[in-house]
This record gives C-alpha cells, structure tokens and sequence, in this order.
C-alpha cells in the first residue's frame, strides 16, 4: 500500500549501489529507502536497524520525547549509540548531555524520570520518537515541558505559556 510502481526499480538501486560501494551514508539511505514500501506488520531484526541509523558527525540522533498518556510533546534531546543502547536495556531514557559530555539518565538527579513505554525510528533513520510515562515535569525549568515559550505570528511576540 506503500509502495510504488517504483519499488521494484528502487531495489534494482539498492542492489546496484552497493555493488557500486558507495559511501556509508548513501547505503544507510538506501537502506531506508528500500524499507520504505515494506506493508504494515512487516518485521525486521533490531541489531541490522540500529548499525543503519543515521547518527550526525557528532555521533548524535534527535530524540523527540512525547507524554504517553497525554500525547504531548515534552522535550527534544540528544542520543548517542551507547544511550540508546542503555534506554532500550533499562527502560530509563538516557540521553546524551551535550554540556556535560557524558550519559544522562533522565531524573537520575532530579528524580524527574521519564519511564520508556516505546521507541520508534523515522523514516529515514535519522529521527527517534520516544513515549514516556513522565515522572513530574519534563524541563528543567520545572515545567511540564520544554516548549513554553509560544510564538504569536501577528504580534510579533513571544508569550511564556505552558498551554
Ligand atoms: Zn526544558
């Protein structure tokens, strides 16, 4: 239901492309591409997955982070491959601090943990959506998320809301 009239010739692309030993990141693409007509319920294994992500030159994916109850969006972070490793492991959504330079258990200090009830990948690898059961706010600022500060168009203002 995905998929094109193209699909086939995609993966006449993909076959020829890895013959032809192109870079990592075009692979990884192709890798995406490819699974992009897959029909829904289609499986495919963890492991082969992650070694496709997109991870940036730093080493890093965007995390969005969604309330699993309320289905708002709390905050976005950083992963590197050990942080998702440890998140999909413990359950306890772990980032990346960029600041710190160093693994961040989420609440690991503040107790404000963020419990993992699922993880998925965007289309194209380079994007990871996790659901949480949130522990007390989200952001720092001890809000419930991180993106309080709303942009009126026609006022050319910015309002601190939390609605
Ligand atoms: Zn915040």
């Amino acid at each position: 239901m995905y998929c094109s009239a193209g699909a086939l010739l995609r993966l006449w692309f993909v076959a020829s492309i890895e013959s032809l030993r192109l870079p990592l990141s075009a692979m990884k693409r192709a890798f995406f591409k490819n699974i992009e007509c897959y029909a829904d319920a289609s499986e495919l294994e963890l492991d082969e997955v992650l070694d496709q992500l997109a991870f940036d030159v730093r080493g890093l994916l965007p995390v969005i982070t969604q309330d699993a109850d309320t289905n708002d969006v709390l905050m976005l972070a950083w992963m590197n491959r050990t942080a998702l490793t440890e998140t999909l492991i413990s359950g306890h959504v772990t980032y990346w601090s960029r600041s710190r330079n160093q693994l961040w258990v989420k609440g690991e200090t503040s107790g404000h943990t963020q419990e993992l009830v699922s993880l998925s990948i965007d289309c194209d690898g380079d994007a990871i959506l996790c659901k949480v059961k949130q522990q007390g706010p989200a952001c720092h600022t001890g809000r419930r998320h991180c993106f309080y500060l709303r942009v009126h168009r026609e006022h050319r203002k910015i309002y601190v809301s939390e609605k």
